[in-house]
Parts: C-alpha cells; structure tokens; sequence
C-alpha cells in the first residue's frame, strides 16, 4: 500500500484500531489525530491520557490488563504521595510520570504538544504521526445532575456515576488544528480517513469541534469510514452507552451514523446489530478487538470499506 491513512481516535477503544493498522500499512503513512478534550493539569503536571494511550500502546509498553497506562509500572510516587496527604484520586504509575514531567517542563519552556509527542513517538520508535488535534487548551466540560465536571473528573474520580445533560469543549471554537493535521487530512495521497470505535461524545467530538479539523473532513476527497463503537447495542467499555441512554439516544450503530452525519461515507457495524439500514455504505464484520489478530482484521475490514468507497 502506498496512500496515506487517517484516524480520528480517542484513547482505548481508538488505540486498538491504530495498533492493528500500524500492522497493516507501513507506520510512516499513519497519522492518527488524537482527542485532547481530555488533557488536564494534576499536581503541577500537564497529563494528556488519550495521547498517552496511543503511546504507550504503539510502542508495546501498554498495560493491556488495566487498560490504561504502561506494563510493569511501579507505584512508589503513589504511595509516598498518599502518606504525604496528596491528591491520590488520579493513579501516576512511576515510569508515566517521566513522561508528565518532561512534557510540562518542555511546555513551559514554550514548545508545543505537537513536537513533545513527535519527540516521544520517535525516542520509542513509533512510525506513525501521533498528533494531537490542536496546540491549543481544549477541555471537555461534562454537565452532570451534580453541576458542571471537567471530563477527568467525572470520568475517573466520579467513575461517570452522575447524570449526564450536555457535554461541551471549552476553547475549541476558536482552536486551530495541530500544525500538520489539516494537510494531513487534505492530502491528495489519502487512501482512507478513519473514525476509530472511540466514544462520539466525549473522544471523538472535541476532535470535530475544531473548526479547521471539521472543515477539512467536510472537504476531503478521501473516504471516510467510522468505526461503530456499539457491539450488539452495547458499548464494549466506559460509559458510551450509559452517556447515550442519559441524553435519550437510542443505543444502536444507527445513532453512531446519525450523529456523524454529513462527515462519514460509511460505516463499518458490528455483525451482532444485524441489517442496518444507515443511509450511507456499511459493512458488517465482528469488530470486537479482544486479540491483536482482531484488531488487524477490523483494521482490514475498515480499509476495505474505504476502498470499495473509492471504487
Ligand atoms: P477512552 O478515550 O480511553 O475512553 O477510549 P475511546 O473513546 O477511544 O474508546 C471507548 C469506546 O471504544 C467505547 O465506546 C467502546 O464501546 C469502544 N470500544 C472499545 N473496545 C472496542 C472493540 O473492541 N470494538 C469496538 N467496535 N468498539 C470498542
């Protein structure tokens, strides 16, 4: 394969289709623009989770037990920050916080999130551009029925347990791309753009709502296929479905579509949802990533969908 392959992409649910794509095309033409809604400052550090997790997991250093964070991590910042009465709601594994620390001193020093993690990918070997979706401070604010949250905390210290009314993207209305993401996108080499499975409403929406990142999808010539992340009219994890039920959207594929609507071509569904009638292209095939071997398959299934597009 020769083309160039997109991906917008949360953390988790993302990771697994860049990972199996990685093995499918060469990693120099995978750019995958990753959702920055979640970045937040936790003890003086600046922690972006959904990079992270393509970091670490194109790099083999995933721990895909816990499925957050690295493998073999050692927790002594943990527990000396607990006997010293710190903030412990957020787990800082030893060897993730390295990559907290360099990340907030080279910021500060005024360079741009977009070079730290081209400067990371490329110390672990990564092939695939790894961008985040903009330089710029974009916070996912979730309205609960306990009041406004930013997303780390209604999602890891609240466990996504309250209520869910709106969500919002502070500062992405007047965010710009990540230097790289639009051409990226509008190249004319692009094979396929890809929405990963990640969830709509709090990883794939704070990508959208950046205008210039919106815009290029609306104009690009390239096909674009997203990923259901609704197997059997279920999340496979995290508060997807709960999220869709509280804001009264029916949980099925179909919604998935209705909500990209006007930026997707297709959609690849999950076997287990049957005949769906989406009123674009769609393909139906197992999309459960629990293997690698099914993460490559889905990746595959997903191409195929973009090359049958093109014709
Ligand atoms: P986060 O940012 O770490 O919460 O992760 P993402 O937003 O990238 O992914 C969460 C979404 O991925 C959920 O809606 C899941 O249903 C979906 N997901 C996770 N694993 C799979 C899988 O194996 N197959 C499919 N189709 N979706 C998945």
């Amino acid at each position: 394969m020769s083309g160039k392959f997109i991906v917008l992409t949360g953390g988790v649910g993302g990771a697994k289709l860049v990972l199996g794509l990685s093995q499918l095309v060469p990693p120099k033409q995978l750019t995958a623009i990753v959702n920055t809604g979640d970045d937040f400052e936790h003890l003086g550090l600046a922690i972006s989770p959904d990079i992270d997790t393509l970091l670490y997991t194109l790099s083999g250093k995933a721990n895909a037990e816990q499925g957050w964070g690295r493998a073999a991590e050692s927790w002594a910042f943990m527990t000396a920050l607990r006997e010293l009465g710190g903030e412990d709601w957020f787990q800082l594994g030893d060897g993730d916080l390295a990559l907290h620390v360099l990340r907030t001193m080279r910021l500060r020093a005024g360079d741009s999130l977009s070079k730290i993690c081209a400067d990371f990918a490329r110390a672990w070997e990564i092939g695939a551009a790894i961008l985040p979706m903009s330089d710029e401070r974009v916070a996912t604010i979730v309205t609960t029925d306990e009041g406004d949250l930013p997303f780390q905390h209604y999602f890891v210290a609240r466990r996504c347990e309250p209520k869910v009314r709106a969500v919002r993207f502070e500062g992405a209305a007047t965010a710009k791309a990540a230097l790289g993401a639009v051409d990226a996108i509008l190249h004319p080499e692009v094979e396929a753009i890809l929405i990963a499975p990640s969830n709509p409403y709090l990883s794939v929406d704070p990508i959208l709502a950046v205008p210039e990142i919106r815009s290029a999808l609306e104009r690009a010539t390239a096909p674009v296929v997203a990923v259901s992340p609704i197997v059997g009219g279920k999340a496979v994890k995290g508060p997807t479905a709960k999220l869709m039920a509280e804001l009264g959207i029916e949980i099925s594929p179909a919604s998935v579509a209705a909500h990209y609507e006007g930026l997707i071509d297709a959609m690849l569904v999950d076997i287990r949802d049957g005949q769906v009638a989406l009123g674009i292209k769609t393909r139906s095939a197992d999309t459960l990533m629990v293997t690698l071997e099914d993460r490559v398959r889905v990746a595959a299934e997903a191409l195929a969908l973009a090359r049958d597009l093109r014709g």
